[in-house]
Order: structure tokens, then sequence, then C-alpha cells
């Protein structure tokens, strides 16, 4: 399974999941049709599913127009978004699998960012490949979601089950967010030196246009403020050792930054 990032609306990243041997693909959260479509011609392969993490208009904005030209493709999104996201056939819950070419992928419920958000998570298929994890705007690279319909103690469960895949993991996150995350990381763990590290990086590689996604959930761990909250400095940050309390005071923080 070969992945393409393509760069859609102003921010955004829809990612096109493609099987060279049958000539398949599946995408996921399109915000636009027509850079899939330009895509899938480039790759002569037929669109078979429509892997929509939740219901906001820049990840399912192309689902109408995919549908036309692929009136067979299934539409997969969460059971709760049910009646917003257009064309959705395949209400799926935690635990569900579907099947993509020889590859399955696991549902994760993880509501925060919207309340019927999910996962889809393609465990390794050898044992030297990453597992790849399309996470939507639930996790970011060196951040998370806004809590739109969700209570910062969901969005809490909702990153712990991601944050206990393994290190390896790559995060196909859908928006290029990662300089401004990392930039309020370090107002709230100014001392981590892994961070620093990143940051550097991250500016290097934007500043030269290039994309900082997938990241890896190893570099994650240690960088993303969202999935630190029971590391003694964001405690000491937030004055609270409440795992919820510190998570919601960094959103919080992060929402006036
Ligand atoms: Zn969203
Ligand atoms: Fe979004």
């Amino acid at each position: 399974m070969d992945i393409h990032r393509l760069p859609v609306l102003h921010d955004n990243y829809t990612f096109l999941l493609h099987d060279s041997s049958s000539g398949i693909a599946a995408v996921v959260d399109p915000a636009e049709a027509q850079p899939v479509l330009r895509c899938l011609s480039d790759l002569k392969s037929e669109l078979v599913s429509i892997l929509n993490t939740h219901h906001h208009g820049d990840h399912v904005g192309g689902n109408a127009q995919l549908l036309n030209q692929f009136p067979d493709a299934v539409v997969y999104g969460g059971v709760h978004d049910r009646g917003r996201i257009p064309g959705q056939q395949v209400f799926l819950q935690e635990g569900d699998r579907i099947s993509f070419a020889n590859r399955q992928a696991e549902v994760f419920f993880v509501p925060g960012h919207t309340r019927a958000h999910i996962a889809y998570y393609f465990p390794p298929d050898t044992s030297e490949a990453s597992g790849e994890l399309f996470c939507g705007d639930t996790l970011f690279a060196g951040g998370c979601g806004r809590l739109f319909e969700g209570t910062p103690g969901q969005m809490l469960n909702s990153l712990e089950k991601l944050r206990s895949l393994p290190d390896n993991t790559r995060v196909w996150c859908a928006h290029e967010y990662t300089l401004k995350n990392l930039q309020f990381a370090l107002t709230v763990d100014g001392q981590n030196p892994d961070l620093r590290q990143r940051i550097e990086q991250v500016e290097k590689m934007r500043s030269q246009a290039e994309a900082t996604i997938p990241s890896e959930l190893r570099i994650e761990k240690l960088t993303n403020p969202f999935l630190r909250w029971d590391q003694p400095a964001l405690q000491s940050t937030t004055k609270s050792q409440d795992a919820v309390k510190t998570f919601a005071r960094l959103r919080n923080m992060k929402d006036q930054f």
C-alpha cells in the first residue's frame, strides 16, 4: 500500500491509499475532489473507498463529486456522524475493521474535536514496517484538535488510545499546523530538549515549504504537550497533577495562543 499526500485547501492534507498490484485506491478525508481525481488518473486507478474521520467540510467536501465519478465507492464514517457525512454508507464504531486491498484497518472511536470522530489504524504488515494512523483532527503533529463538540476528558481518553500505539507508528494528521503547534509547545514545555531540537528541524522544513506530515508517534510522545499531561514539566505549567485538569488547561492556553 502506497500513501500519497495531497495538499488541499489552505493547509489540509488528503491521503490517497494506493494498491498498485490491483489498481485500486482509497482516500482519507477528501476536502476537495479535484486533486484526488487528478491523482487517480495519474495512477490509472479506481476509487473504491472514501474513509472519513469526521463530518467537517474540510474533510468531506469532495465526497459528492467523487461519488459522481466513482458511484461504486463505499463511504465510511463514524456511527455518530449519521446524517452529517455526504454519501455515508458504513457506520463504524470502536473495534470495527475495514479492508483495503490486502490490508485491514482498525477503527478507534476518538471523540473530542467532534462527538463522532474516528481514526483508522493500519497495523504493520511485516516486522520491519510501521503502522499507519489516520487521525483527522484528533492528534496533530505537535498538537491536538480544538474541542468543538467534546469535553477535555473525552479528548484525553481519545489521545490516550492513540498514544498507546507503537512508537514507530506514522501519524497522518489532516492539517499542516506543526510549526504553530510547536511554537505553543515551547511556551509550556520550554526546557524539553527534544522539543527544542524538533522546532529547529520543523522551522527549516517549513522555510523550504516541505510538509511535516507524516509525523512519528515516538517524537509526538517526546514533544507534543497534548500527549504529555502526566509529565512533571506540564503539571507544573498548569499547576495541576490531575490529568484531565492539566489537559484542559493546556487546551485553554492553546485556544488563547
Ligand atoms: Zn475538523
Ligand atoms: Fe479539519
